[in-house]
């Protein structure tokens, strides 16, 4: 009993065995599960990843020539890895890093996040038109 009391009070002048995170630097192990990161090089485009998303952290936006502009917004990502695994390109265009990818200081992501999902949604919608339009004006044979 004296043994513990005299561990606890001496607990009082030691510091602390967390840190602080996101406000103070923290480090992270290989096997920690953090953001996503994007390769477009790699990527086919195949969007496999935005419709696993449970929480729709990954948008495409398409322009009207079929070009896809990715967005990830780490803010409403879970870290669940589910976009990694079921790319076919998992770990050349879209892998999993070992630490969070958020600032503090800039959530800009976030704050423009619904026009995104508007955009990406509706993008989608006008390419999907424009390629039926196209199919319908070719002469039939
Ligand atoms: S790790 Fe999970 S929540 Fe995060 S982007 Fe991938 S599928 Fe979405
Ligand atoms: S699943 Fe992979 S290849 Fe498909 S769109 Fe996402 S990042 Fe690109």
């Amino acid at each position: 009993m004296l043994k513990a009391f005299f561990e606890s009070f001496l607990n009082l002048f030691k510091r602390p065995a967390t840190v602080g995170f996101p406000f103070e630097e923290a480090e992270f192990g290989v096997e920690c599960r953090g953001g996503i990161r994007f390769n477009a090089e790699h990527c086919t485009r195949c969007l496999m990843c935005e419709k696993i998303c449970p929480t729709k952290a990954i948008q495409f936006i398409r322009s009207e020539s079929g070009e896809d502009a990715y967005h990830y917004n780490p803010y409403l990502c879970i870290f669940c890895g589910e976009c990694t695994r079921s790319c076919p390109k998992e770990n050349e265009a879209l892998f999993q890093s070992n630490a969070p990818v958020f600032s503090t200081s800039d959530q800009s992501v976030s704050k423009s996040w619904d026009a995104v999902e508007i955009e990406a949604e509706r993008s989608k919608k006008i390419y999907k038109k424009a390629k039926i339009k196209s199919a319908n004006a070719q002469p039939k044979e």
